[in-house]
């Protein structure tokens, strides 16, 4: 059988595409390494209002039940030097927790419902062809295609074999060491908010505990090069030392699940410079779209996966699949999420440059419930970069700590 366009990768990113190519009455072969789905995805699982705003049928299939999710309306937030914050939020959820076991699922399913789909297929191998893409998996099978969308995460095959990303991956990518254990195990203290710990691991670091329905999701992220160079395979033990570290704060209870324990990458410096090729498409983490100061990721794996399907779609009714007719993607993302992911970079490179900031920042939106609300919405996706920074503008306390705050978000930097 021969299809319009294959999307390798049936994540948040791949599935979105696919889907949305299939509803529209393309061709779609949609293909994934795991076994079968459900599958494991190490992640906090935390969506923001925006997503289900983006993505109308994912409000749906959280409202009717088919996924289990945990609305969150307070966010505690900690400094390096262990000052913490508490916002509350009355009406709308900040934040909605859903297990990515469960989410994924559901987003598969959409996708196989209009699509041909193949699990238990690794691709190792993409070239680009004049007339076509072709594709080789491990097994030694060929596939082509007109078009490839790459969705295939942050050790993207499709990425590397077209020469889009080229970067010394250790600058690029954050680890983020995670378990999500059952509550007869592992308990928090509150499980109707989250915890955020601005932690500081050299250049970039932060902790979090996610409450799911069924599960705590306790984590910390770091930059690569460290997780590579002080860490050096002990990723598992300094899990244990923070699950420890949350015990003796007070928030947790019970014991660490070692078993349970998982690190994935995540890249974190903004979207790759070039995201199409010609017959070429890279949406999600492939295309490094993730929040650098949050490590968002789920929203934007989807968005650039639907932008990506519109572009798709294009290419197949006109069948011209060259580089300048793919070029309207990197429009597409740019004009919806490119200033947002823009800045989430700046401020990654302003926030996390020394503790200074962030126990400056936390310390005056403690006295600050309107500066707290816009750190918490900025973070959470709910509040603009620009409102943030006004709001900032338009303080007149001519204090240090003020400068030092107004810094972290980049004014007078
Ligand atoms: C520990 C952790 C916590 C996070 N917490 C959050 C959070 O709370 N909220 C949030 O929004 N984001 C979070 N993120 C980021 C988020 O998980 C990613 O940005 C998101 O999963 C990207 O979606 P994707 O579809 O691009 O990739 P993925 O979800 O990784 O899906 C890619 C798919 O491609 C398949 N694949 C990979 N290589 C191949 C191949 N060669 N051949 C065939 N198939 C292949 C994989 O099996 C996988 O199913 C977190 C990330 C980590 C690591």
């Amino acid at each position: 059988m021969s299809f319009d366009v294959v999307v390798v990768g049936a994540g948040p990113a791949g599935a979105t595409a696919a889907y949305q190519m299939g509803l529209a009455g393309a061709k779609v072969l949609l293909l994934d390494k795991a076994k079968a789905f459900p599958r494991e995805k190490p992640c906090g699982g935390g969506l923001s209002a925006r997503l289900l705003q983006r993505f109308p049928y994912v409000r749906e299939f959280l409202d009717a039940g088919e996924v289990p999710v945990n609305p969150i309306r307070r966010v505690h937030l900690e400094s390096p030097d262990g000052t913490r914050v508490t916002h509350e939020q009355e009406n709308d959820p900040i934040l909605y927790l859903i297990r990515r076991w469960e989410f994924d699922a559901a987003l598969f399913r959409r996708a196989e419902s209009v699509c041909t789909v193949r699990t238990g297929v690794t691709i190792r191998r993409c070239e680009v062809k004049p007339t076509h893409v072709e594709l080789e998996t491990t097994e030694g099978e060929i596939i082509t295609a007109p078009l490839v969308i790459g969705a295939d995460s942050a050790n993207s095959v499709i990425a590397r074999h077209t020469g889009l990303r080229t970067e010394a991956a250790h600058k690029e990518y954050a680890v983020d060491m995670m378990e999500e254990t059952t509550y007869d195990r592992l308990q928090v203290a509150d499980r109707e908010s989250i915890y955020l710990f601005l932690t500081l691991t050299q250049t970039f670091g932060y902790g979090y505990i996610f409450p799911k329905t069924e599960h705590l999701n306790l984590g910390f992220g770091c930059k690569l090069d460290w997780y590579l160079t002080a860490l050096r395979g002990k990723g598992a033990d300094h899990h244990a030392e923070w699950v420890d570290t949350l015990k003796q704060k007070g928030d947790v209870t019970g014991e660490t699940d070692r078993g349970g324990y998982k690190a994935f990458p995540i890249p974190v410096s903004g979207p790759l410079v070039k995201t199409y090729a010609d017959r070429v498409l890279l949406a999600g983490d492939a295309g490094g779209f993730v929040n650098a100061f949050t490590a968002e990721g789920i929203y934007y794996a989807m968005t650039s996966g639907s932008l990506a399907a519109d572009v798709a779609l294009k290419s197949i009714r006109s069948q011209r699949y060259d580089g300048r007719q793919l070029s309207a993607y990197q429009k597409a993302w740019q004009r919806e999420i490119g200033d947002d992911l823009r800045h989430s970079v700046e401020i990654q490179h302003r926030l996390f440059n020394g503790s200074g900031r962030m126990d400056s920042l936390v310390r005056s939106a403690k006295s600050d419930p309107e500066l707290l609300r816009l750190i918490i919405g900025y973070s959470m996706g709910s509040a603009r970069y620009d409102e943030l920074r006004s709001y900032m503008m338009r303080s007149t306390v001519p204090t240090w700590v003020w400068s030092k705050v107004r810094a972290a978000v980049g004014l007078n930097a």
